[in-house]
C-alpha cells in the first residue's frame, strides 16, 4: 500500500506534503457541502466539489515550481489579513483603555488614559482648556 502510494505520488506535488492551500482548501470544501446540505444553498455542492477538483489536480500535478508559487502567494495573502486582523483588535483595546475627546474649540481629537476622574485636558493645537471625565 505504501509503495502504491509512493508510486502514485511519485514526481508529483503530493509527494511534497500537503501546503497551506491544500489544507485551506479542503477546509472549505467541507464547510461548503456543510452549508450546501443544510440550507437552500445547494448550489455550493458544486463549488465545493471544484474546490475539491482543484486540490486534487493541484496534489498530481507535475508542475511542482508554479504549485510552490501558488502557495506561497496564498500564504503571503493569508498573512496580510491576519495581519489586518491583529491591527484591528489593537485598535479596540486602545479603545478599551483611551477616552478620546474632542477639542470643543477646533475640533482636535485627543486621547485621554481613562480611569483617572475628572481632569483639565489641554488641547495641543489650540491651547484651550476643558474639563473632562476620563
Ligand atoms: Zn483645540
Amino acid at each position: 500500500m505504501k509503495d502504491f502510494l509512493y508510486r502514485l505520488f511519485q514526481g508529483r506535488y503530493g509527494a511534497y506534503g500537503t501546503d497551506r492551500l491544500t489544507k485551506f482548501c479542503l477546509v472549505i470544501a467541507v464547510v461548503l457541502l456543510f452549508v450546501s446540505f443544510l440550507t437552500p444553498l445547494g448550489f455550493l455542492y458544486y463549488v465545493a466539489i471544484a474546490i475539491l477538483a482543484y486540490s486534487y489536480f493541484r496534489l498530481f500535478s507535475k508542475n511542482i515550481p508554479f504549485r510552490y508559487r501558488e502557495n506561497e502567494i496564498f500564504v503571503k495573502y493569508t498573512n496580510k489579513i491576519a495581519d489586518f486582523f491583529r491591527s484591528f483588535g489593537d485598535s479596540w483595546t486602545q479603545k478599551k483603555n483611551y477616552h478620546v475627546y474632542k477639542c470643543p474649540n477646533c475640533g482636535q481629537k485627543i486621547r485621554v488614559p481613562r480611569g483617572k476622574g475628572r481632569i483639565e485636558i489641554r488641547c495641543p493645537k489650540c491651547d484651550n482648556r476643558f474639563l473632562k471625565k476620563s
